[in-house]
């Protein structure tokens, strides 16, 4: 038992690796990202792939990495089961979540956090009925934070003046600028009137969500500036393609 890992994690990605195996990468909240080979799952007398379904929780119990860093997956129990029948929106909104925290290299002793967030956030969206768009946001808010690199919200970036409805954000910075400094800056990014209160009332757009008809293009617009400023604060480009979803017809 002692080569054995026994962790808690959500199934994030899941492809065939070879006829009979799957290889898996998961989120642990002792590991963080991980990946999980699962030999002979998709043998016919075996047939366990169903079992394995992305943005459930499982108690996994793994076999050391090899050299590849790949854990051989040994035994697995459901914890919990996401629903497959939430509205397609949700449901890319979702994925982007858990697209987003696979992206992120994180420190042993911070991945626990990191771990609760996104429980926390896949179990509230199981209840949106509409707008989840706006709770992937705020989700983002609650990362940027944990990551250290929270964005503030109530101050103009370059004058520190306090903004009561953000306008835009600096291109080189990604952060928010009050109307006279969004003036002066001629390269910055504006918002729409309805990007901008969106992303004023973001920490609590729980209270607003049945209130909101959100346009596509505010919701690019609020993508754009979340996805911006991660990948400037990080000096490499974060994308994610769950998002590509709201800009198709
Ligand atoms: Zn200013």
């Amino acid at each position: 038992m002692s080569n054995q890992i026994k962790t808690n994690c959500i199934l994030i990605k899941k492809q065939p690796y070879t006829e009979s195996s799957v290889l898996m990468q998961v989120f642990s909240d002792t590991l963080g990202m991980t990946s999980v080979l699962a030999k002979g799952i998709r043998k016919t007398n075996e047939h366990k792939d169903f079992l394995l379904n992305v943005l459930n929780e499982y108690e996994l119990v793994l076999s050391q990495p090899s050299q590849s860093g790949i854990h051989i997956l040994k035994e697995f129990t459901l914890i919990s089961e996401y629903p497959t029948d939430l509205p397609l929106a949700t449901w890319f909104t979702v994925q982007a979540g858990a697209e987003m925290i696979s992206k992120l290299i994180l420190p042993v002793d911070e991945i626990p956090q990191f771990y609760l967030g996104i429980s926390q956030y896949l179990n509230y969206q199981k209840t949106v009925k509409t707008n989840a768009i706006a709770i992937f946001w705020r989700f983002l808010l609650h990362i940027y934070k944990l990551l250290g690199i929270p964005i503030n919200l109530s101050n103009c970036s370059n004058c520190q003046k306090s903004i009561e409805k953000a306008s835009g954000y600096a291109p080189d910075t990604g952060q928010l600028l009050c109307n006279k400094c969004l003036k002066e800056l001629p390269e910055s990014f504006v918002f729409s009137p309805e990007a901008g209160y969106i992303i004023s009332i973001l920490p609590v757009i729980g209270n607003y969500l049945n209130d909101l008809e959100i346009q596509k293009e505010t919701i690019a617009q609020v993508n754009n500036f979340f996805l911006r400023y991660i990948s400037l604060q990080f000096h490499k480009e974060i994308k994610l393609n769950s998002l590509q979803f709201f800009l198709s017809e």
